[in-house]
């Protein structure tokens, strides 16, 4: 992509409205755009890492048999009150409206009760389990705080799945599959050292839940960690029964301020139950199917992506979630032989299959630099005469700062596809 042809700029100075440093920097790079507190757009740059993180999550999640689909955002009232919880007292996150043609509507929050109502049509016999259905779907959420830039919005997608069995083995087993999956998912968006399997309260049906629980000063949520045994526990596990039956001591804990990037959660029957979804086992009777729910906050990931990664000088993406993993900047200033040879490396890389932001823009090479590290793509090539005459291009790593110098030949072959 062409720099000069991109409609969102950058910003000399980070927008003095956010407090959140994803928010800050994510503005101030024309990644997002905010249109109220809680709602965001994602701008040409920041949709291609929301992409790249929604493939890494759907290659992973198909991985364990997931099944996308997609449901509606428009709730029907009627439904939610058969599990109780359309009441603005049980749930303090509805957004309600009124239907003209009468009526009340809702719009989704979550999906257990969409999903449940659903399968009714395709669950029948103990030989349909299990299966595993997923979908990265918009959830609306009158939350009362909105401070941590798209962290925590009203509106956002979610990776949600649904898990739907017979027996209890088999539920284990998929919560497992789906637990390993969210570490390899969280690993390769880069935050995987810091992320935390959490044991939180489980609920009516199992002893645990669990968070993944990303250590991070900007965190609104608290854990207990212990680092050895690689396991946190948040608030409600405090207990020392709890802790005991975990292995860990309350000594070995430390205290740390994290981000929940995603949460996986065994429903038991009470969904199924409260709607109707039964199986036929194999004597023939009918049995409540057996339910988790597992989440995933696609924006929330990036914004903790670019809470731990940047630096002072701006968004250090991992490759796995980068926009574009070359930044090529051309410093050809008024040289139209310099510029005509940068347009070709450019189509040279592009034909290459090598994802490139090409500064062509007619700016200062100090505003090019600041940008490109503002902008945070893993690595910077500079094209000007100087090059053309060594016949070695620069190559800069955001991350590390390292620098190396390579003919046109090795610069293919280190990024084509
Ligand atoms: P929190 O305690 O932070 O409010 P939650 O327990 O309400 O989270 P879930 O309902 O389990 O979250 O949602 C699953 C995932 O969706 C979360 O782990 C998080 O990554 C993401 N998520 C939840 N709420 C928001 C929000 N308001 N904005 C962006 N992402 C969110
Ligand atoms: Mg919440």
């Amino acid at each position: 992509m062409k720099q000069s042809q991109l409609f969102s700029k950058t910003k000399k100075e980070a927008p003095s409205d956010e407090v959140a440093k994803n928010a800050q920097l994510l503005i101030q790079g024309g990644y997002i755009y905010k249109n109220m507190a809680g709602a965001y757009s994602f701008l040409p740059l920041g949709l291609r890492v929301i992409e790249k993180i929604n493939t890494i999550i759907r290659e992973e999640m198909n991985g364990i048999g997931g099944q996308e689909m997609h449901m509606p955002s428009l709730q029907d009232p009627a439904l939610w009150k058969t599990s109780d919880r359309w009441s603005d007292e049980n749930v303090d996150v509805w957004f309600k409206s009124e239907l003209k043609a009468g009526g009340e509507v809702g719009l989704a929050w979550t999906h257990e009760e969409v999903i449940t109502d659903l399968m009714r049509q395709y669950v029948s016999s103990y030989k349909d389990l299990p299966f595993f259905a997923y979908q990265i779907q918009t959830k609306f959420r009158n939350e009362m705080r909105a401070k941590s830039g798209i962290m925590r919005t009203r509106e956002f997608a979610m990776k949600d799945l649904y898990s739907f069995c017979a027996t209890q083995e088999q539920h284990d087993e998929f919560y497992e599959a789906c637990a390993q999956a969210y570490a390899r998912i969280f690993d390769r968006i880069g935050i995987g050292e810091v992320t935390y399997k959490t044991f939180a309260s489980g609920g009516a049906f199992t002893k645990f839940s669990h968070e993944f629980q990303t250590l991070a000063e900007a965190g609104e949520d608290i854990v207990y960690v212990d680092q050895e045994k690689g396991i946190a526990v948040n608030e409600e596990v405090l207990e020392e029964a709890d802790l005991s039956e975990l292995g860990v001591t309350k000594d070995d804990l430390e205290k740390r301020k994290s981000i929940e990037v995603g949460n996986i959660f065994s429903l038991g029957t009470k969904f199924s139950e409260a709607i109707g979804l039964m199986y036929k086992d194999e004597e023939g009777n009918d049995q409540p199917v057996i339910m988790g729910s597992y989440g995933i906050g696609p924006a929330r990931a990036m914004g903790t992506v670019v809470d731990l990664l940047s630096d002072d000088k701006g968004i250090v993406w991992p490759e796995s979630v980068a926009p574009f993993t070359v930044h090529l900047i051309g410093l050809n200033g008024d040289d139209s032989e310099i510029k005509d040879w940068a347009d070709g490396i450019y189509s040279a890389l592009q034909k290459r299959g090598v994802e490139t932001l090409y500064d062509d823009r007619d700016a200062r090479p100090g505003q090019k630099f600041a940008d490109s590290d503002l902008l945070g793509m893993p690595y910077r090539v500079v094209v000007s005469k100087k090059m053309k005459e060594e016949g070695k291009f620069e190559v800069v790593a955001r991350a590390t700062g390292d620098v190396s110098y390579m003919t046109e030949d090795e610069l293919y072959s280190k990024f084509a596809v």
